[in-house]
C-alpha cells in the first residue's frame, strides 16, 4: 500500500500522543510532538494493558514485559476474604495471542518516548481548526497537514472543535499509591458496598493499592482529604480481605484521583483537525480502558491517516463499549460469584469487542497494512 507522507503535529506527550507519534513515525510521516510541560510527565500510576494495546505496541516496537509485570490472573474476592472468581488471563494471552501487562505509566511512557521528536515547554493556547493551525503560549504559531489533539481530558484542542460538553464527574474517586513487593502476576481485588480494593503488580517489586470509591466535591476522601489513609481506613476498615490486613500499616502517600466521562459523539474532529486519548473519550478506569483505547485510536489514525472522519466513526464504533460499560462504574460495585471458566471467556470476548485491533485477523493486517475500524 503506497502512502503519501504527510507532516503531522501532535498535540500532547502522553500515551495516546506518544503511541499516534510512534505509529505515524512508523510510515514514514514527518512527525512533531508539543507537549505543555518541561520534560516527560511521569505522573500517575500503573496502567493494565490489555492484548490488543500489547499487540500494537509489539508493532511499534514497544515491549510493555520488559518493564512490567506480565499478568497471568486476576482474582476477585468478597470483603470478607472468600474467592469470587478467577480470570485466567495466561488462557486469555493463549486465546488473543498477546500478554495483558500492567506497568508503571512512567515507565510505558519513556518507552513510547523514545526516538520520538518531542518540543517541551510548548503549551497550546489555542486552535484554529480550519487552517490544522496551534498558536502556543508564547505566541508562535505551529501547523502541519493534520494535527492531532492528544492533550487529555481538559483538552484545548477538544475545546475548540466543539466548545460544549466537557468531561463530567461520575461520582467516583481513586485513591492509590505503590508499596514493595515481589511480583506475582496478579491482580487482586474486592468488592462490597464501599466500593473496591485492589493489588496490581506493576514491575520489580512495586505493587499499586487502590481504592475507588464513591466520594462528592468537598466530603471526605475528596482531593484535599488532609488523611487519606485514615479516611480510607474508616470506609474500608471492616474489610477482612487478606492483603488488607497487613497493608493498612504500610500505606503512606496516596495520590487521587477523580473519575471523569465524556460522551462520545460519532466524529470528533474538523477538516485537518482530530483527536486521540482522552482528549477525544474520557472514560472512569472501571475496566482499566483509557490508555488502551488511546493506543487503539493510535493504531487505527495510522490506517486512516488519508480520511479522518472514517478514523473517528470507526473508533467512535469501538470506544463506545468500554466508555459507556465503564460510566457505570461496574467493576468498582459488588460483584457475584462465578464459574472461573465462564469469566475468563466472558472477559476475553469482552477484550475483543473492545479492540478494533484483535477485531481484525492477522491476515488481514498484514494484507492491508492497518484495516480502518470503519470497515470492521
Ligand atoms: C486512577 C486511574 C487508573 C487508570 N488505570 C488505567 C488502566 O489500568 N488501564 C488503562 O488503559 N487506562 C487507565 N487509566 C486511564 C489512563 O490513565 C488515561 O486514559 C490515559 O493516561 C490518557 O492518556 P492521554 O495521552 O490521552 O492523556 P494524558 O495522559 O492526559 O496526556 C495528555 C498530555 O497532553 C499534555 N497537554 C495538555 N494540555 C496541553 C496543551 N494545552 N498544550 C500542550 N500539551 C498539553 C499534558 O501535559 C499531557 O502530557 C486510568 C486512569 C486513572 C485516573
Amino acid at each position: 500500500m503506497r502512502i503519501r507522507k504527510k507532516r503531522v503535529v501532535v498535540i500532547g506527550a502522553g500515551i495516546a500522543g506518544l503511541a499516534t507519534a510512534r505509529a505515524l513515525l512508523a510510515d514514514g510521516h514527518e512527525v512533531e510532538v508539543y507537549e505543555a510541560a518541561p520534560e516527560l510527565r511521569a505522573t500517575g500510576g500503573s496502567v493494565t494493558l490489555w492484548p490488543g494495546a500489547t499487540g500494537i505496541l509489539r508493532e511499534l516496537g514497544v515491549d510493555p514485559a520488559a518493564r512490567g509485570s506480565r499478568l497471568s490472573a486476576m482474582e476477585s474476592y468478597t470483603t470478607r476474604g472468600r474467592r469470587l472468581f478467577t480470570v485466567d488471563l495466561a488462557d486469555i494471552e493463549r486465546r488473543l495471542g498477546r500478554p495483558s501487562v500492567h506497568i508503571v505509566r512512567r515507565d510505558l511512557v519513556e518507552l513510547l518516548a523514545e526516538g520520538v521528536p518531542i518540543t517541551y515547554g510548548a503549551e497550546v493556547a489555542a486552535v484554529d481548526p480550519d487552517r490544522a493551525e496551534a498558536t502556543l503560549a508564547d505566541g508562535r504559531t505551529i501547523g502541519g497537514d493534520v494535527l492531532v489533539g492528544a492533550d487529555g481530558r481538559r483538552s484545548v484542542v477538544r475545546g475548540a472543535l466543539w466548545e460544549q460538553d466537557p468531561a463530567r464527574l461520575s461520582g467516583w474517586v481513586t485513591w492509590q499509591g505503590f508499596v514493595s513487593e515481589p511480583d506475582s502476576g496478579v491482580i487482586r481485588m474486592a468488592t462490597g458496598r464501599q466500593g473496591l480494593f485492589s493489588l496490581a503488580p506493576a514491575g520489580g517489586d512495586r505493587l499499586l493499592w487502590w481504592f475507588d470509591t464513591r466520594a462528592a466535591p468537598g466530603s471526605r476522601l475528596w482531593e484535599d482529604e488532609p488523611d487519606p489513609v485514615a479516611a480510607l481506613r474508616e470506609r474500608f476498615g471492616s474489610w477482612r480481605a487478606g492483603p488488607l490486613q497487613w497493608l493498612w500499616p504500610q500505606l503512606g502517600d496516596a495520590q487521587f484521583f477523580p473519575h471523569y466521562r465524556h460522551a462520545v459523539p460519532e466524529v470528533w474532529g474538523r477538516g485537518a483537525v482530530t483527536l486521540a486519548g482522552d482528549s477525544a473519550h474520557t472514560m472512569p478506569p472501571a475496566l482499566a480502558q483509557g490508555a488502551n483505547q488511546g493506543i487503539e485510536d493510535a493504531w487505527a489514525l495510522r490506517g486512516s491517516l488519508e480520511d479522518l472522519r472514517a478514523y473517528e466513526r470507526g473508533r467512535a464504533k469501538v470506544v463506545r463499549r468500554p466508555a459507556v460499560l465503564a460510566g457505570f462504574e461496574m467493576t468498582s460495585r459488588p460483584q457475584p460469584p462465578m464459574p472461573s471458566a465462564l469469566v475468563t471467556g466472558l472477559f476475553a470476548r469482552l477484550l475483543r469487542a473492545f479492540s478494533g485491533y484483535l477485531l481484525t485477523t492477522p491476515e488481514q493486517r498484514r494484507i492491508l497494512g492497518n484495516v480502518p475500524e470503519s470497515r470492521i
